[in-house]
């Protein structure tokens, strides 16, 4: 079967959302044409700086091949975090990734929970535990992640800060948040960012537009050597999002493009929202740390998870050892 677009080479990929078949160079040309899409839509192309934050898994590596083919990579930062997670963060994976990334012209910034929070994601589950907290290692890890890249991305000045996160990942958080009711968290999630603090950097999402099975193929067909291991804590996830995947699995597979379709009405749907919606003057800043909180809340919510796991005191805002 000859490819759909180039009508020369042999077809290797099939795109059940557009009905194309697809030979790899298309297929990856194909990729890197939505992500630019959606860059140039948010204006990517005119930043001075972008940090990108990377884990090491297939989508970093997706996320920052595919803005080095139409950005300048000296604009281009990127940032990983160590969570400290026993038998998940290796030395060499790191390593690969740092290596991938100066082929293309981007430095690497590292860093890690241990060295930036004062403990590893297993110190905060062990006290946590210990505590009686029955909190999952993902609120955690993911409000720490967070914070520190939004710090990164301050720290070198970046105007944006690009997250790998693709379609499947967007459209499960957009159902998610739908549910909980949340419409100010709902509408941070449409292709045009808000910012309600001035300590906050933008936060982009170049991969929203591409399907999960598409960043995986785009990994294999570039060899890339990422983290394949599975974290640990994933079997303590929220059930919520697990279901709700699931959902969209299937939903996706009886009719190709429902997860696109999703997104782009949201997208429309967020904007007019947007326009009549009284954004809230500045969210408050934690009396703990200083950073971006809530409204209504006095102390983050990662603070808040340190007091109670006993690894901060609230009245010397101090580590405890
Ligand atoms: Fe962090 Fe949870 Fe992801 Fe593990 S599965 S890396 S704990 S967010
Ligand atoms: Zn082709
Ligand atoms: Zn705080």
């Amino acid at each position: 079967m000859i490819c759909d677009v180039c009508k020369a080479r042999e077809a290797e990929v099939y795109q059940p959302h557009s009905g194309k078949r697809l030979c790899r160079k298309c297929f990856i040309e194909d990729v890197r044409a939505r992500v630019k899409e959606e860059s140039l839509k948010i204006g990517l192309d005119k930043a001075n700086k972008i940090l990108l934050a990377v884990s090491g898994g297939k989508d970093s590596y997706v996320l920052a091949d595919t803005l080095a083919s139409f950005i300048d990579t000296q604009k281009l930062i990127a940032y990983n975090i160590t969570e400290g997670i026993h038998g998940y963060n290796r030395r060499e994976q790191i390593e690969q990734l740092r290596k991938y990334l100066s082929s293309l012209g981007i430095e690497l910034i590292e860093d890690s929970f241990k060295q930036s929070v004062g403990y590893t994601l297993d110190e905060m589950m062990k006290y946590s535990i210990g505590k009686g907290l029955n909190v999952s290692a993902c609120t955690f890890c993911g409000g720490f992640r967070r914070k520190l890249i939004n710090n990164a991305g301050r720290a070198v000045s970046a105007d944006y800060v690009a997250t790998g996160h693709n379609l499947d990942d967007e459209v499960q958080a957009i159902v998610i948040n739908l549910i909980r009711g949340d419409l100010l968290r709902l509408i941070r999630f449409a292709d045009k960012p808000i910012k309600l603090s001035s300590k906050f950097v933008l936060r982009v999402k170049p991969l929203r537009k591409v399907y999960e099975w598409e960043t995986t193929l785009y990994a294999y067909y570039s060899g890339y050597q990422f983290q394949e291991l599975e974290c640990p804590y994933i079997s303590t996830r929220p059930t919520l999002r697990a279901k709700v995947r699931e959902l969209l699995y299937m939903l996706e597979d009886k009719k190709p493009g429902t997860l696109l379709t999703i997104l782009e009405e949201f997208d429309k749907l967020a904007e007019k929202v947007r326009n009549q919606t009284q954004l809230k003057e500045e969210l408050p800043t934690c009396k703990i740390c200083g950073e971006p909180t809530s409204y209504g809340r006095e102390i983050c919510k990662n603070c808040e998870l340190l007091i109670s796991a006993g690894l901060l005191n609230y009245h010397q805002n101090l580590p405890m050892s």
